[in-house]
């Protein structure tokens, strides 16, 4: 299950509007960060990813599942993940490619989920509040990027991925902060299970309904407000 948000101490993130020049808690490699805990601790995005894009890498390659949902919640149950962090850039993308080769769609899986981890690990955390610019919806585009084989000099192809983005955008911003990895990578999938069958006639698979099984684990979750909450039918 996902430990809070400090992998050292356990205490909550605090975000800085300009970097501090601080070292990673773990490797002690410098870096200008724009996060650390309330008790100073810094991980670079690195050693925050490590152990996670490994399962990633697994996972992907064993699983047979058509549903991408289906597929980030095993994922996301595993110790190896934490409850925000920059491997859901990386899981996004590849929980798409892996429900869309088990139906039907056509690539090299293998080398295509080795781009989408190398793609995906460019992607800083906190890319959503400080670049108006999720990660989770940036795994989506590149998700669309790699199966259309999108180029920056392509017509078509390029125009899907940056489609693809912004729907995932539009989706995740409209449900508005604070920023929840798991919120956010739900609503990515979604929108792109529904675009690729509506661009690429692939139908991947979608659960009837989405419910989150980390709101216990994350200090800022909206609860009723979010789409996914366990408990919203109570209300
Ligand atoms: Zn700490
Ligand atoms: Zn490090």
């Amino acid at each position: 299950m996902p430990t809070p948000d400090c992998l050292i101490c356990g205490a909550e993130l605090e975000y800085f509007n300009t970097p501090r020049k601080m070292k990673c808690a773990i490797c002690g490699k410098e870096y200008e960060t724009t996060a650390a805990c309330k008790e100073g601790h810094f991980i670079c995005d690195a050693c925050h990813m490590e152990k996670g894009i490994a399962l990633i890498q697994q996972f992907c390659t064993e699983s047979e599942s058509r549903n991408p949902i289906a597929i980030l919640q095993q994922i996301m149950a595993r110790p190896e993940i934490y409850m925000h962090g920059p491997e859901h850039h990386v899981m996004v993308g590849a929980a798409l490619l892996t429900a869309y080769k088990n139906s039907g769609g056509k690539l090299d899986f293998a080398q295509a989920l080795q781009e989408m981890i190398r793609r995906g690990k460019q992607v800083p955390g906190g890319a959503c509040g400080f670049w108006g610019c999720c990660g989770a919806g940036v795994s989506a585009g590149i998700f669309i990027s790699i199966v259309t084989e999108a180029t920056p000099l392509h017509r078509e192809e390029w125009g899907l991925a940056n489609q693809m983005t912004a729907r995932a955008l539009q989706a995740i911003g409209s449900l508005g902060g604070p920023r929840c990895c798991k919120r956010d990578s739900f609503t990515a999938v979604k929108e792109a299970v529904l675009f690729t069958e509506e661009h690429l006639q692939i139908k991947m698979e979608l659960p009837d309904k989405i419910i989150c099984g980390f709101s216990k684990f994350n200090e800022q979750c909206k609860k009723q407000d979010c789409p996914y909450f366990a408990d919203r039918s109570l209300k």
